[in-house]
């Protein structure tokens, strides 16, 4: 009787309004049907695999499968997922990188540990200024712009002089580790650099300093910009990446196999060679409909392509761009993701 009673007050208490249950406490995906009954709060089951893996901090149960004790019932109706987050996401600073539901794993998992395990967000905390916080020393593995394969550099980054340097030092291959990938733009190209580490939170660490560096960058170019403006500056945001097959200009040349990447910040569709290049080898700037820009699911006249393949056209007001897919899913994802960027302001 009471595991059935239980359980129907768990689930009316999840969807309570005003609690914050609704969704996951660590990466706000909606309806999360699992819980920490030690932190009292509602995750996702992504989420709670990682809590799991930390047995001192955290016990995790599911809603609909774990019988639930009344004490424990009435344990999550006083804590719950805004309770956790006034208290474990009280010192959040502006530039650290909340991972959301789509986010990987080394990301998801040390935001976790950084919350709960390690208290660094506590209001007792003391807050780091991004000046200092966007400065770190260490090792990491580069991947070489020549000979393609990692190894192991010595980086600075300094917030105050706005520069991240790296030394040529050891050199060894890369074993299992965490990767970063920084974009950013050098006399006008964009380049990549990728970056590794053992530790997933060194690698987490690193991403966020070199936040705050940018952080620290803008707040002194821009001081008058708002700072929820200021927030999506921080790093480029990807709206979507993955490969697809290129002609060239004339719309005669084969077609051959691209890495892109669509910026929707910045309105540009950037094409590699390959995912891990260190240099672009083009891009595209898509402007708005009412200036001519527009994407179609079919050929342009005159073009014809041997694949029995989806293709992509988009259409600026200088010429016209074919992209081969590599099928009807693939096609859709670009397509709604480049009109998202056509119609936006
Ligand atoms: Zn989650």
């Amino acid at each position: 009787m009471d595991y059935d009673r239980n359980k129907a007050l768990l689930l009316e208490l999840q969807r309570a309004a005003g609690t914050g249950n609704d969704r996951c406490a660590d990466c706000g995906e909606p309806g999360p049907e699992w819980a920490s009954c030690k932190l009292g709060i509602f995750i996702c089951l992504t989420c709670s695999g990682i809590h799991r893996n930390l047995p001192e901090i955290s016990r995790v149960k599911s809603l609909r499968l774990d019988f639930w004790e009344s004490s424990l019932i009435e344990f999550m109706r006083n804590h719950g997922n805004l309770w956790a987050k006034a208290k474990y996401e009280a010192k959040v600073p502006p530039y650290y990188y909340i991972p959301k539901s789509r986010d990987c794993m080394v990301l998801r998992e040390q935001w976790i540990r950084a919350k709960y395990e390690r208290g660094e967000f506590l209001d007792t905390r003391v807050c780091q200024d991004p000046c200092s916080a966007g400065s770190r020393e260490g090792c990491l593995w580069k991947l070489g712009k020549v000979r393609r394969q990692f190894q192991k550099r010595q980086f600075v980054l300094s917030a105050r002089e706005g520069v991240m340097k790296y030394y040529s030092k050891e050199v060894e291959k890369i074993g299992h580790s965490h990767g970063l990938q920084i974009t950013y733009i050098t006399d006008g190209q964009i380049r990549n650099l990728f970056v590794y580490h053992e530790s997933g939170k060194e690698i987490v660490d690193w991403f966020n300093a070199i936040r705050a560096a940018r952080y620290h960058y803008l707040r002194i170019t821009f001081p008058n910009v708002p700072e929820p403006e200021l927030i999506p500056r921080i790093t480029r945001s990807f709206v979507k990446e993955g490969y697809m097959e290129k002609t060239g200009p004339k719309q005669k040349e084969a077609f051959k196999v691209r890495w892109f990447c669509l910026d929707s910040q910045e309105r540009k569709l950037i094409y590699f060679k390959n995912p891990l290049d260190a240099f672009a080898q083009g891009q595209v700037y898509i402007g708005r409909r009412d200036e001519g820009y527009e994407v179609r699911g079919d050929l342009p006249q005159k073009v014809c392509v041997k694949k029995k393949k989806p293709v992509i056209t988009l259409v600026t007001p200088v010429r016209e761009f074919v992209f081969i897919c590599e099928n009807d899913r693939k096609q859709k994802e670009w397509m709604d993701a480049l009109n998202g960027v056509i119609t936006q302001l």
